[in-house]
Order: structure tokens, then sequence, then C-alpha cells
């Protein structure tokens, strides 16, 4: 059908943009999904496999990760990027499996999520301890309740998400200013804090596209979570990480 076209719509005005202009969010820059830890209290079971992918809540972190995600998001956003978030706002409720299939659908370049280790009990400084970047293993797994293991088995998607995770590693030390840690697992059985057993993060385990998984000191010296300048530091290693790893062709 032929659209008819309506004399009584205003003229599109375009004389009044400059040629500098910042383009809009670009049509064909990398596709980059950024998950903010932690949801509102879910119980969730991931319809393909079984898995337990419920989440929880976890208060400072929740909020400064999310803090920390909209200025990454920004950063990418401002130098090409296409940026698909996870949650829209930091209290939206989100099980991992859809957070998983919201990078899988999307056909990401590359996935990361962003934790920290905040609280005034159990929290850690955020220049002395937790920081660490995991990337996805081949024969990394978890186990349903049901006993069945579900184990990570694309190459291809682990040897460019560890690729990345050490561009992650290296940056996110130089600008952060503290020793980063690389890991292929969690490194102890996630079954011992009562979650599904097994020795990957849910999220990369339910991806089919290579995604970092970043943790990080939670909390600025004196306060309890992270203040403006930790997370605008974060922000900043994790947006130059992607830019590296992920290069826009612009
Ligand atoms: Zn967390």
């Amino acid at each position: 059908m032929v659209p008819t076209v309506d004399s009584t719509a205003p003229a599109l005005v375009t004389s009044s943009a400059p040629p500098s202009a910042q383009p809009s969010p670009a049509a064909d820059g990398p596709v980059i999904v950024i998950d903010p830890g932690h949801s509102p209290s879910i119980a969730s079971t991931d319809p393909t496999t079984g898995l337990n992918d419920s989440d929880y809540e976890n208060e400072p972190e929740m909020r400064d990760v999310f803090s920390v995600a909209v200025l990454v998001q920004s950063k990418l956003q401002a130098d090409g990027y296409r940026v698909v978030m996870t949650k829209n706002t930091a209290a939206d409720r989100v099980s991992l499996g859809q957070r998983a299939a919201v990078a899988n659908n999307a056909h990401a370049a590359l996935a990361l999520s962003i934790h920290d280790q905040a609280g005034a009990n159990g929290g850690i400084a955020f220049n002395t301890g937790n920081n660490i970047v995991y990337y996805q293993s081949v024969g990394g797994y978890r186990d349903t309740s049901a006993g069945r293991r579900i184990t990570f088995t694309n190459g291809a998607v682990a040897a460019f998400s560890k690729s990345c995770a050490e561009v992650f590693q290296s940056t996110r030390a130089t600008l952060e200013g503290h020793t980063v840690s690389l890991q292929g697992d969690t490194g102890y059985d996630l079954g011992s804090r009562g979650l599904p057993a097994g020795n990957m993060w849910m999220v990369q385990l339910l991806s089919q596209v290579p995604w970092v998984y970043n943790e990080a000191g939670g909390n600025s010296a004196g306060t309890v979570g992270l203040n403006t300048g930790d997370q605008q530091r974060y922000a900043g290693a994790l947006a130059a990480s992607v830019e590296k790893c992920v290069p826009t062709t612009r």
C-alpha cells in the first residue's frame, strides 16, 4: 500500500542542526549489553535448562552498580556503540536467565556484568580487594535441583571472553589504580552459599555470547557503598575496556 502524505503535518525542520551535531545512538555500532547486578528478590527457573536462576537484592551494591552501569552506557553511546541494558531501573525485577536472554536476543558483541562487595558488614574497600574479572570457560557448570549438570561448551565464545577479560584486567588495574585478578571460574562451589551448585556465574553459563563478569570492592574510603568518584573510576575503566576489546569502526 502506498502511504498517503498528510499535507497538514508540519514540515520537518532540519536546517537548525549544526553539521557537527552528535549523532543519535549509532545504527551500526557494535552491540554491548550492560548487566547491573542484582534484582529485588525473584524466584525463577530457567525454562530451557531447568536451572534455578533466581536473584536477590543486595544493597547498597544494587543501586551503586546501576549508577555505574548508566555511566558506562553514556560513555559507550557517545562513542558510537549500541547499548542494551538488562535493567531499565535499579529496582527492575529480572531473573538471571532473563538477563542472559537479553544478550542472546541482541546478538551482543560483548556483555558485561557489574558487581561490587559493599556493606557495613562484609563490605570490602574499593581500593583493597575483590577486584576480579571472570571469563567463560568450557567445562564451567551449574547443577539443577534435580541433579542435572548444565555445562558451558562454546569454545569460540570462551576464547573471546578470555581475551576480553585480559583486557579488562589490565585496563581496570591501570585506571582504577589497584590490583585486579583474572579468573576462569568462581574458584569455589557456589553450592556452599546455598546457590545452585557449580563454578560458573549463571549469566555467563546461560549466555551464548561473550560475557565478562566484573567484581570490585564496594566501599569507598570512610563510607558504606561507592562514592561518586569511585563509581566514575569503575565506570571509566569498564568503558575503556569495552572500547579496546570491541573497537568501533569509526
Ligand atoms: Zn553482586
